[in-house]
């Protein structure tokens, strides 16, 4: 299935906002109008900007604003979500990939989850030869970064 990112990214947003009221937080976001398409089922797609957007929310505190932007570079599209929270220490950058890796207990546990989404997230993505990972410092944030091939205009339009 084809799915156009930039508006499909808008939805998810869009319905975030309406639960992150509660919390104060905003979205702020940077996201291009033309239409990119990927080649991804929506519902799985779907189970993986749940996931990083609510983490991002569960892990920044009240009143931060959440960044989320969409560029199109020339081979990939990349997807970033960017958070204010308190960050991954950098040992633990790849480890949040693993099945039931969690940073810190004591604190993982008083949020809540499984330490599951992200894996499960890194298999979906790769699977469409993509690759996710994270960045940040320490402290003061963490942004996830998502890169997927998209379809030139003209093998869109063949398809569409
Ligand atoms: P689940 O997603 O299964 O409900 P979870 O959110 O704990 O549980 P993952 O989404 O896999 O599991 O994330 C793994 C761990 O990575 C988290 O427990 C948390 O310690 C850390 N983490 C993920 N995203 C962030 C973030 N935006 N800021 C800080 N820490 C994060
Ligand atoms: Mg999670």
């Amino acid at each position: 299935q084809l799915v156009n990112m930039g508006s499909f990214l808008n939805d998810v947003i869009d319905r975030f906002e309406i639960i992150a009221v509660e919390k104060n937080i905003t979205f702020k976001r940077k996201i291009a109008n033309s239409p990119v398409y990927v080649k991804i089922a929506p519902d799985k797609l779907m189970q993986v900007l749940d996931n990083v957007i609510s983490n991002a929310m569960k892990y920044s505190p009240e009143g931060e604003a959440i960044k989320i932007q969409m560029l199109q570079k020339e081979k990939f599209l990349q997807i970033s979500i960017i958070d204010k929270g308190m960050g991954i220490p950098p040992e633990s950058q790849t480890k949040i990939f693993e099945r039931f890796y969690r940073v810190d207990k004591a604190r993982a546990r008083s949020v809540g989850g499984t330490g599951l989404g992200l894996a499960i997230a890194k298999e979906l993505i790769q699977a469409h030869n993509g690759e996710i990972w994270a960045e940040g410092e320490y402290g003061k944030g963490t942004t996830i970064n998502i890169t997927l091939p998209y379809l030139n205009d003209q093998e869109g339009e063949h398809e569409l």
